[in-house]
């Protein structure tokens, strides 16, 4: 027995009180040493409910969005339940999801939480070279995360065989089922192993899914993750926004953020430690006074840090929620989220850290766009309302400079001794003009604010995202609005020369669309489909790659002419290729 810490000593955590919460709910040291080095402090809602029955091997049915772990909540199960020795090469473990996006996502995902344990793991989607795959299935493989189809196709050809398998996991159910997949997992279960262990998770629990988990899941435990807790008189009173933006462009989006809304302190919210020391090295890269704040830093280091934020010597906190739980800083006028939180509860908390005692706050959340949806939740659980705003542009932050630079030498006119720089002035306009004089001193005012290395210049795309009723872009929403002619802000119109003669049907092209890009399901907008064409909505930024993914592939066994639809560049008078009497169908 090790002698407990005397209280004056510094407590540096050591790497298994890190995870303590991980291993209070029975993982073992292997991942608890991957969770440690990914910077996981705590288990999210979902993993803390989750995991113990999924470890006894209970099947499971969860209704939980993207943005709440639900992913390591399966992963970390799975991967303990694994077999050592394995007994052959064939996988125990199958993971199907509606994308090849996911596919990559959720198998590097179990990459980093296996390693330690040697985990083998596959993801096979459409699109990719169909040998590599066989190649990669021949060697041997723990794991596989794959799209119903591919998966299909290769227990078709006898190359990936289920025998063996101790779990199927369905993830994003609603959205397989959304897409047309209904069939192809019924086919793939019928493979699977009796007595094997079954998971689902999902956004959204239509009846579909309910008929599914009937069907195939044996007396499940149910977890319901957005569960209406009475918080909202907790909540504060601040003003919350949210932008929807690209996992790529938010270090760009942060700073830009904070440039208009020039915070006296803010702090900024990270899901990890590493997330929270590659931010702030970002952040001070850009220019800003960025410290970290973390449980793998001693408690003087963080006192170190709190100091020199109240000090005003840093103006911006790079936290963790367990670093920053309990946290009362008056300077604070800003909470922002790096990611959105895992659960209701938890924005709560950190919303929590701004607006008190009588004081305004602004919480501001960065959100994905697969992460809408959790927004939405948030919403409905704290009776609040996040206003979803566009990106300020370079334009908008232009003016918004000029502003803070008039309210500044506004403020120096009103109240600063200017007596002794009279005769600097003077002696200028000797020379010069007043009014010119007057321009240069702004002008050097104006660049003496600017931030370091902020690359200013850097436009943001701005990424559209539609609701429906239930909040989120999919398939209803694409009813919903009607006509279809009418373009969503942000998307474009993709003409493929294939429709209903070919026997083409709405999950067909999100089929080929999402097997052959990078693009999700949820990104894609509306579908029509008339007898010999057929027209999808994408994202602007996204439509040269699905027009490049769809020429390289063939639907419904046929090549087809893609393109840009001329309606959809925008030209207004574009040639209008549907007949009134022509049947449509759309989704
Ligand atoms: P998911 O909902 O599975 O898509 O996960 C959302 C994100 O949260 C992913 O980037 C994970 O790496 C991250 N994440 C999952 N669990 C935790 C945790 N306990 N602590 C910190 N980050 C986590």
């Amino acid at each position: 027995m090790s002698a407990a810490p005397t209280p004056t000593e510094p407590t540096t955590p050591a790497a298994d009180e890190d995870t303590a919460a991980f291993a209070d709910l029975g993982l073992r040291t292997e991942l608890l040493g991957a969770l440690s080095a990914l910077g996981y402090e705590e288990p999210t809602p979902i993993q803390s409910e989750a995991i113990p029955p999924l470890l006894a091997g209970r099947d499971l049915l969860g209704q939980a969005a993207t943005g709440t772990g639900k992913t390591a909540a399966f992963a970390l199960p799975l991967l303990q339940r694994m077999p050592t020795p394995r007994p052959d090469g064939d996988p125990v473990s199958l993971v199907l999801v509606p994308t090849r996006e996911l596919a990559v996502q959720v198998s590097e995902a179990f990459h980093r939480y296996g390693k330690d344990l040697g985990a083998r793991v596959l993801p096979i989607y459409g699109g990719q070279p169909i040998g590599r795959q066989l190649r990669a299935l021949d060697h041997g493989v723990d794991v596989v995360v794959a799209t119903p189809g591919r998966a299909l196709d290769h227990i078709a050809r006898g190359t990936l065989r289920l025998g063996s398998l101790a779990t199927v996991v369905l993830d994003e159910a609603d959205e397989m089922l959304d897409m047309g997949f209904a069939e192809d997992i019924e086919a793939i279960l019928e493979h699977a192993p009796e007595g094997r262990q079954t998971v689902l998770f999902s956004a959204t629990m239509p009846a579909r899914i309910d008929g599914l988990a009937r069907q195939h899941l044996t007396d499940p435990v149910r977890i319901r993750i957005e569960r209406e807790r009475q918080v909202a008189g907790e909540a504060p009173r601040v003003r919350q926004s949210a932008y929807i933006v690209a996992r790529a462009h938010k270090p760009a989006a942060l700073g830009r953020v904070l440039d208009v809304e020039s915070p006296t302190a803010a702090i900024v919210f990270c899901r990890s430690r590493e997330e929270v020391d590659r931010l702030t090295e970002t952040m001070n890269g850009r220019g800003y006074r960025a410290e970290a704040l973390h449980g793998g830093m001693s408690q003087e280091q963080r006192d170190r840090v709190m100091g020199r934020l109240r000090s005003g010597t840093a103006d911006l906190l790079v936290a963790t929620d367990v670093a920053a739980r309990g946290l009362d800083v008056e300077q604070l006028t800003h909470v922002v989220n790096y990611d959105v939180p895992s659960a209701p509860e938890s924005y709560v908390h950190r919303i929590g850290r701004v607006g008190r005692a009588g004081r305004e706050g602004v919480a501001i959340t960065l959100a994905e766009p697969r992460e809408h949806r959790m927004l939405k939740t948030i919403e409905r659980v704290t009776g609040q309302r996040i206003t979803v705003d566009k990106i300020p542009t370079v334009a908008d932050l232009r003016t918004r400079r000029f502003e803070l630079t008039q309210a500044a030498v506004r403020e120096s006119v009103l109240e600063d001794d200017l007596e002794p720089f009279r005769a600097v002035v003077e002696s200028l306009t000797d020379e010069f003009d007043l009014m010119e004089v007057a321009l240069a001193a702004v002008r050097l005012a104006h660049e003496a604010t600017l931030p370091g290395t902020a690359d200013e210049e850097e436009e943001i795309p701005q990424v559209a995202v539609r609701a429906n009723r239930e909040g989120r872009p999919g398939a209803e929403g694409r009813d919903r609005r009607g006509g279809g002619r009418s373009r969503a802000v942000g998307m474009t119109q993709v003409f493929i020369g294939l429709g209903r003669r070919a026997g083409v049907r709405p999950q067909d092209l999100v089929g080929a669309i999402t097997g052959e890009t990078g693009v999700s399901g949820r990104d894609i907008g509306s579908i029509e489909i008339a007898d010999r064409f057929s027209l999808v909505e994408v994202p602007q930024g996204m439509a040269d790659e699905v027009i490049r993914g769809l020429r390289g592939s063939t639907i419904k066994g046929r090549k087809a002419t893609v393109r840009r639809d001329r309606d959809g560049e925008g030209d207004g008078g574009g040639e209008r290729r549907f007949d009134p009497r022509d049947r449509r169908d759309r989704r």
